[in-house]
C-alpha cells in the first residue's frame, strides 16, 4: 500500500507545489438567481449576491484572493460579508486570512475550527499541515446547523457528519434550489475520502442521500470539484459509490486482506468512467475498505 500513498502524494503534492497562480484565471459562472459558481484552483466556490450584500462559500488559496475579490467584484460591488468554509483543507480554506482581514466574518463547522487551530497531518499525502494563524480561523462555528437569511433567500448550512472529513458542511439555498456540496462531491470521478481527517464511506453515501433528500427535481448541484450536475447526475454519483462500497464490503466481509482486495480490481468496469480525476480506482478501493 505504501506504492499506492507514493503515487497519490506525487500526483496531489507536486501539482501543487509547482503551481503557478499568476497562471489561474478565475472563472464565474451563474447558476441561478442570486447564486454563482466560481473556478479558479482549488475546490468550486460559491456566491450569492444581492440586496444584502456577498456571501462566500470556500476561499481555495491566499495568493488568489485579490483574483476572487475582483471576480467577485464584477458580479456586485461591495465587501464580501461572510464566508463559510465546508471543510477545513487548504484548498477551500487558503484565502480565509485574507478574507478575514479585508472584513468577512468567517464560519465553519466545530471541528474546522478545531483541526486548524492545531498542527495536522494528512495520512494519504503523508503530509504535514501546520496550524493556521489565528486570523485565519473561523470566528463563528456550529455543531449541527446554522441558517442565513439574506438576499430574499433562505441558505442552511447542514453538517455532513464523517463524510469526505469530520466537519463537512453543505450548504442548501433553499428559494434559488442549488446545494454547494463542498467535497460531498467530486463530480464525475473518485472521490476522496480524507479517513485521517475522519472521514469514512458511510459517512459519504449518508451525505448524499441528506443532500438528495433536501433536493427537489430541478436543484442545480455545485460540486466541490468537477463540474456539478442536476439531480440525475448526484444520483449516479451515489449508485457507482454504493456499488463500490458493497463489493468491497462482500471481500472483506470473506475475509480478504487490503492487498486482496485491491488486487481484485472490484472497480474495473468503472475506472474508464469514474478513474480519470484526481482519484484513481485503487485508491478509492482502499477509502472504502479502511473505513469500512
Ligand atoms: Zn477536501
Amino acid at each position: 500500500m505504501k506504492v499506492l500513498i507514493g503515487v497519490a502524494a506525487m500526483l496531489l503534492v507536486l501539482p501543487v507545489a509547482a503551481q503557478d497562480f499568476d497562471g489561474v484565471e478565475i472563472k464565474t459562472t451563474r447558476i441561478s438567481g442570486h447564486v454563482w459558481m466560481l473556478e479558479g484552483a482549488g475546490g468550486t466556490l460559491g456566491v450569492s449576491a444581492g440586496e444584502d450584500g456577498i456571501f462566500l462559500i470556500d476561499d481555495q488559496y491566499a495568493p488568489l484572493s485579490p483574483k476572487i475579490l475582483a471576480a467577485i467584484a464584477t458580479i456586485q460591488k461591495g465587501p464580501v460579508e461572510f464566508v463559510l468554509n465546508t471543510h477545513w483543507h487548504g484548498d477551500h480554506v487558503g484565502g480565509n486570512e485574507n478574507m478575514g482581514k479585508a472584513g468577512s466574518l468567517i464560519v465553519a463547522h466545530d471541528n474546522v475550527r478545531a483541526r486548524m487551530s492545531t498542527d495536522q497531518f494528512m495520512d494519504f499525502l503523508q503530509k504535514d499541515v501546520p496550524a493556521s494563524p489565528k486570523g485565519a480561523l473561523p470566528v463563528v462555528t456550529f455543531s449541527e446547523t446554522v441558517t442565513f437569511h439574506i438576499n430574499g433567500d433562505t441558505l442552511r448550512v447542514v453538517h455532513v457528519p464523517a463524510a469526505h472529513t469530520d466537519g463537512d458542511a453543505l450548504v442548501h439555498f433553499a428559494r434559488a434550489d442549488v446545494i454547494h456540496m463542498g467535497d460531498l462531491y467530486f463530480s464525475g470521478m473518485y472521490p476522496f475520502i480524507d479517513l485521517s481527517s475522519g472521514g469514512t464511506i458511510g459517512g459519504v453515501i449518508a451525505g448524499l442521500e441528506k443532500a438528495l433528500a433536501l433536493s427537489g427535481a430541478k436543484t442545480r448541484f455545485i460540486a466541490g470539484h468537477g463540474p456539478g450536475s442536476g439531480r440525475e447526475g448526484l444520483e449516479g454519483y451515489l449508485k457507482m459509490i454504493r456499488g463500490v462500497r458493497n463489493r468491497v464490503a462482500e471481500l472483506k466481509t470473506s475475509g480478504k486482506t487490503l492487498e486482496e482486495t485491491v488486487a481484485a480490481k472490484p472497480t474495473a468496469d468503472l475506472d474508464e468512467v469514474w478513474g480519470q480525476g484526481w482519484i484513481q480506482g485503487d485508491q478509492f478501493v482502499e477509502f472504502v475498505y479502511r473505513s469500512l
